[in-house]
């Protein structure tokens, strides 16, 4: 039997226009003058090259130009140019008319782009078994401009929400494509929305039973999932308005394929992943006030549920690779149940969701020149010969939007390192060793200190010595994730000698004093030294800040703790930062309303001494730090955090010594280096950590990085220094 199909071609023609006005209303935003009839010719074209085509489903062939060409304006963002290209994507590859009709018509940039576009689609039809390899190759001749990219997913998009008609084989091949290729290109680009779309619809075709089972789980408790979600978001709702934030607080579902990677990863059936959903509170927030609002929302949801401390992450200030900020926190529901909060205004929502291309439209300038150094940059990355196709996705780190630097080896291999990034990290980035054994570097052959902040096309050698050991203050010092946890994990690793050794020695003490060694006793004393765990008690003793005496002293006041019950030190006013009170010695800062005394660090970016003015800044993760009031950081902190802000005094005697730099410039005379080492270090009795010296033509321009024990100290000092025949100039700079 023959079915025929009628077509009603009036009512056809209507819903193609239809659906071109639709798309016009979608690029409404980035329309300039001019722009719509570059559009209506584009679509013209195509409607007319395609007239006679159908796609499987029998729908009119242009239907799918039009859809590619609106996701690209709406889903990604993109403008003019990418429309028109979106809209004539399939013409050169599948009717008459050639690449030159085209640049005739519309420029040699459009033309570009499109012959990208038709040498895409070659790639995948080799039965190769280098699809990745291929993939490689067309990214590397073809992201000359990244729209061909970014439209070749908005295509892929489309094929795949249109796929059904399609004969299963040719279902298997472009799902498998899309989940391996694809989708974790739009994961690098940023563009999350259509990630994970990409990979749900993956998965509807190659494994359909598990897709329908989570989607009917789904279902079956979606009304109580509302409701639950209703009263959880309400008070935060209400007090969120109450507090003059303008935010939209509502519930997302999380995606079937993220649920079932969790399902898999876990172990676990449908029933014990917890996060279904997450909430989301998108703030509306004037651009200066963005990151305060977040920290405000933060405080809202934490008051009103627990949040459990392991789970926040505070990519706002500083947003991840490929762009993304927001503020996540894990918190306690109602119902005992653990419930995701991601926090962000509605600048770093859109990010999310569109990636790549909203970006750009929030950067002040409008110039192409930081695309132009992206676009560089996976060049670079895709060039790399030693990358195999396979890692090649996973090493596809598009830095996007942090800025980075590029620094040279004493080889001349190219190492890649984040703004801000000083010779330190550069030798935790060429070797763990290298970085732990450090002591400077040769900057450009220049000798420098290793906080030296590297400058991008800088040529660096590291200078090691097998007696150096990672230090505390180098977490200061470093910005990189590698480098930090390096030395983190080389100081517990030194901390639990200590303690092994701290540990033995309290043993020998408690049995002289005839008190029984166990945990109870163990706990006792830590709560009695004010200590946050039984290994800072060994450290402790360890290095002998307690000795038998405070032990003693322990054993008397013994009675009263035990009388005290079972309270614990209180957290204190300055908020769950950990207290101790240290040995008479290292009284040396007094913090908080009641000048408390409590841990702290001092900030890197100002390096504070005592005498300098000083406050303390509640972080997220590292305590409290201390800056100088004229910290080139303080105005910003103190205006966007005031709450976050503490009172901070030196307390006078004491005899620690901190680390500032001193500039020295002067005429260069024989023996100026030995006249002004010996005034620091035989008249002041100053330690050095490094000293940096350039002459040139007679100009003397030295560094010196000392050790002081406060301004007083350090004015003294200078003024001697200026004494010295030849120096003109001596002057205090932070690292
Ligand atoms: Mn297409």
């Amino acid at each position: 039997m023959k079915t025929e199909l009628v077509i009603d071609l009036e009512a056809e023609k209507q819903e193609i226009l239809k659906r071109y006005r639709a798309l016009l209303r979608a690029s409404k935003s980035t329309l300039q003058r001019g722009d719509k009839k570059e559009i209506r010719k584009a679509f013209d074209m195509a409607l007319e090259s395609h007239k006679d085509m159908r796609r499987k489903s029998g729908e009119p062939y242009i239907y799918h130009p039009i859809a590619v060409a609106q996701i690209a304006a709406e889903e990604i963002g993109l403008g003019t140019t990418s429309i028109v290209c979106a809209l004539l994507h399939d013409v050169v590859e599948d009717t008459d008319i050639t690449l030159e009709d085209i640049e005739r018509e519309f420029g040699k940039k459009t033309a570009k782009i499109i012959d990208g576009l038709t040498k895409i689609s070659g790639v995948f039809d080799t039965n190769s078994s280098l699809q990745a390899e291929n993939f490689r190759k067309m990214l590397l001749t073809l992201a000359d401009d990244v729209r061909v990219i970014l439209i070749k997913l908005a295509d892929r998009l489309h094929n795949m929400r249109t796929m059904d008609f399609m004969p299963r084989h040719k279902q298997l091949k472009i799902a498998s494509e899309t989940i391996y290729l694809y989708a974790p290109l739009a994961h690098r680009l940023g563009l999350y929305a259509i990630k994970s779309e990409l990979e749900d619809l993956s998965m509807k075709y190659l494994d359909p039973d598990t897709y329908k089972f989570i989607a009917k789980k789904l279902n079956e408790k979606k009304a109580e999932r509302a409701l639950f979600i209703k009263k959880f978001v309400e008070p935060i709702d209400e007090i969120v308005h109450e507090q003059g934030l303008v935010a939209d607080v509502y519930g997302r579902p999380k995606s079937i394929h993220s649920i079932w990677n969790k399902m898999k990863k876990k172990n676990i059936p449908f029933e014990e992943v917890y996060d279904l959903f997450a909430i989301r509170i998108i703030l509306d927030s004037a651009p200066e006030n963005e990151k305060a609002d977040c920290w405000k929302a933060y405080s809202i949801v934490t008051d009103l549920y627990r949040p459990n401390p392991d789970r926040l992450r505070d990519w706002v200030s500083s947003p991840k690779g490929n762009g993304y900020e927001s503020l996540h926190t894990t918190v306690m529901g109602p119902r005992g149940q653990w419930v995701e909060v991601q926090i962000r205004t509605q600048r770093m929502n859109e990010i999310a969701e569109k990636g790549f291309a909203a970006h750009w439209k929030y950067k002040e300038s409008t110039n192409d020149n930081g695309l132009d150094q992206w676009i560089q940059k996976v060049r670079e990355m895709l060039n790399n010969p030693e990358a195999n196709a396979l890692d090649f996705l996973d090493d596809f780190k598009m830095n996007l939007f942090s800025d980075e630097i590029f620094i040279f080896t004493p080889k001349g291999a190219l190492i890649q390192l984040p703004l801000g990034a000083t010779a330190l990290d550069f030798a935790f980035e060429i070797h763990t060793d290298v970085g732990a054994t450090c002591i400077g570097a040769k900057v450009n052959h220049k000798l420098v200190p290793i906080s030296y902040k590297l400058q991008n096309g800088d040529q660096v050698e590291i200078i090691t010595s097998n007696k150096q050991t990672p230090k505390e203050d180098w977490l200061n010092v470093v910005v990189t994730a590698k480098a930090k946890s390096k030395i983190k994990s080389s100081l517990k690793e030194e901390k639990r000698k200590i303690a092994e050794n701290g540990k033995e020695i309290l043993e020998r003490k408690l049995k002289s004093l005839k008190i029984t060694y166990n945990t109870d006793n163990l706990n006792k004393l830590s709560y009695f030294f004010k200590l946050p765990s039984t290994q800072e008690l060994f450290v402790n003793v360890a290095l002998g800040k307690i000795e038998l005496k405070d032990i003693k002293e322990y054993l008397s006041s013994e009675k009263e703790i035990e009388t005290r019950g079972p309270e614990r030190p209180e957290n204190l006013s300055v908020d769950g930062v950990k207290s101790k009170i240290k040995g008479s010695e290292s009284d040396i800062l007094l913090i908080g309303e009641d000048m408390q005394r409590i841990d702290y660090t001092l900030a890197a970016c100002c390096n504070p001494i005592p005498g300098d003015d000083v406050f303390g800044f509640i972080t997220v993760s590292e305590g409290i730090k201390i800056h100088r009031t004229n910290c080139p950081n303080a105005a910003q902190l103190m205006a966007n955090y005031g709450y976050r802000v503490v009172k901070a005094k030196w307390n006078k005697q004491q005899e620690l010594t901190f680390l500032t730099g001193l500039h020295i410039v002067g005429i260069d005379d024989v023996g100026l280096i030995n006249n002004i080492t010996r005034v620091i270090s035989t008249d002041f009795k100053v330690n050095m950590r490094s000293i940096t010296v350039d002459t040139n033509e007679g100009i003397f321009d030295g560094s010196i990085m000392i050790f002081v024990n406060d301004t007083e100290h350090l004015e003294n000092l200078i003024k001697n220094l200026l004494k010295v025949r030849g120096v003109t100039g001596v002057t205090r700079f932070d690292a």
